[in-house]
């Protein structure tokens, strides 16, 4: 409770003028067609020329010209970015949106601006405090007080408390070397699966699922002794620093096999980490992509009963691992199964890396147009890449009154496998 009291505090004496910036040269690389404003979630939420690609180019290009201050307006509107990158997909003149927005947090976030940030930023590397905080959580949630403080918590001890994952999971993600049993058909690759710093505490079901489905299908899987941060979170947060500094453990991973990421928002950095311009660089797979690409042809999973999952794509696998279809392609092979794409429509669900705890506003607004994204006839059970999506999705399904599970599509493939 006590950070949220001083990241207001230390939101009053927002600067009105900061240190002119170089960096942003590209910005000038903007042809103002427009083409990107319909696909900004922002833009289209407000419709506001400001809160669009174009306006915040301007604004960068400006500042960076020195001929403009950041001031709060403009820094309220490119503070509301979420860096979803929509727009560069989209852009014609290949501005390079996502290093600009970068640039400009680099330059302008400090801890005292962004505390609960910068502080989740430092529990990503430290292990032993991470797992006795998931330990405090998992007795909280025994106890039926999280629950509690779900229901009745006052204005944003409940939003902290509705963002966590619901139900709280009591276990963690595997850890160690794994290798087949039996017969697998002779495969006998080795891969590495990424235990992300959040997504192995916060969906170890998922981890579970990735590792049972990888040794049936003959694979050796070495996950990592402990949770590794890929360094997204303080890319977000603007700590550039520490986003080069945590990188470094991924050389942790055994070199030479393949890295599969199993959540999308740390495919981006964990690609990079692994130096995916060298020659000799470790190949860096988004799970499902993965998956999908060696699926046993024998393989046949279905369900015992029609079942209908809402497929949700996050920014991430689109922008990022930019293959959006993946879990689409992956869930498809399933039978009685019907798989129904949520429509883009939506943009962002608000999670965006630190974006909820950066931006609750805005982020809450983005994520109440969710619900109305599944149509009137609710699916069994949601699906998604991502852990921050999982978590937006899991508040907005409380909040709403819907009780529908959210998994990872492995999750959902394992069950099938399981039943068939
Ligand atoms: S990154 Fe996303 S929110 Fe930001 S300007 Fe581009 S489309 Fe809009
Ligand atoms: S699509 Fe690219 S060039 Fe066109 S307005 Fe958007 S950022 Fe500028």
């Amino acid at each position: 409770m006590w950070f949220y009291i001083v990241s207001n505090l230390a939101r009053i004496p927002e600067m009105t003028a900061s240190p002119r910036c170089s960096g942003f040269e590209d910005a000038d690389r903007c042809v103002q067609c427009a083409l990107c404003l319909p696909h900004c979630p922002t833009y289209r939420l407000t419709h506001d020329e400001s809160e669009s690609p174009r306006g915040r180019l301007a604004m960068l290009g400006a500042w960076g010209r020195n001929e403009i201050p950041l001031d709060l307006s403009t820094r309220k509107a490119l503070d509301h970015c979420l860096g979803c990158l929509a727009c560069e997909a989209v852009c014609p003149a290949e501005v390079p949106y996502g290093k600009l927005i970068d640039r400009y947090h680099e330059a302008t976030a400090t801890p005292l601006r962004e505390p609960l940030l910068w502080l989740l930023v430092w529990l990503t590397r430290q292990h032993g405090v991470a797992k006795r905080l998931h330990r405090l959580l998992a007795g909280l949630e025994r106890m039926r007080i999280l629950a509690l403080l779900r229901q009745v918590a006052p204005g944003r001890l409940r939003r902290a408390a509705t963002l966590l994952p619901d139900p709280y999971p009591m276990a963690v993600a595997p850890r160690g070397r794994f290798t087949p049993k039996g017969d697998t058909g002779n495969r006998t690759q080795r891969v590495s699966l990424l235990a992300g710093c959040v997504s192995s505490l916060w969906m170890p079901d998922a981890y579970q699922a990735a590792l049972a489905l990888l040794l049936a299908w003959g694979f050796t899987v070495d996950l990592p002794d402990h949770a590794l941060c890929c360094g997204a979170l303080a890319r977000h947060a603007g700590n550039f620093r520490t986003a080069q500094t945590v990188r470094t453990e991924l050389g942790l991973l055994p070199s030479a096999q393949p890295v599969l990421v199993l959540d999308s928002g740390c495919f981006a950095e964990t690609r990079a980490a692994c130096g995916a311009e060298d020659s000799d660089a470790r190949i860096v797979y988004e799970l499902t992509s993965f998956l999908d690409a060696n699926w046993p042809p024998s393989l046949k999973p279905t369900f015992e009963r029609p079942e209908r999952v809402a497929l949700h794509i996050p920014c991430t696998q689109r922008s990022e691992v930019r293959d959006a279809d993946a879990a689409m392609r992956l869930l498809g092979r399933i039978g009685n199964l019907t798989v129904q794409p949520i429509p883009a429509g939506y943009g962002c669900c608000g999670a965006a890396g630190g974006y909820l705890l950066r931006e609750p506003s805005m982020s809450d607004t983005l994520g109440a147009t969710l619900i109305a994204s599944l149509g009137p006839e609710p699916p069994d059970r949601i699906v998604t890449t991502n852990i921050g999506c999982r978590l937006r999705w899991q508040s907005e399904l409380r909040r709403s009154g819907h009780h529908i599970p959210v998994e990872h599509p492995v999750e959902t493939l394992l069950r099938a496998c399981a039943r068939s």
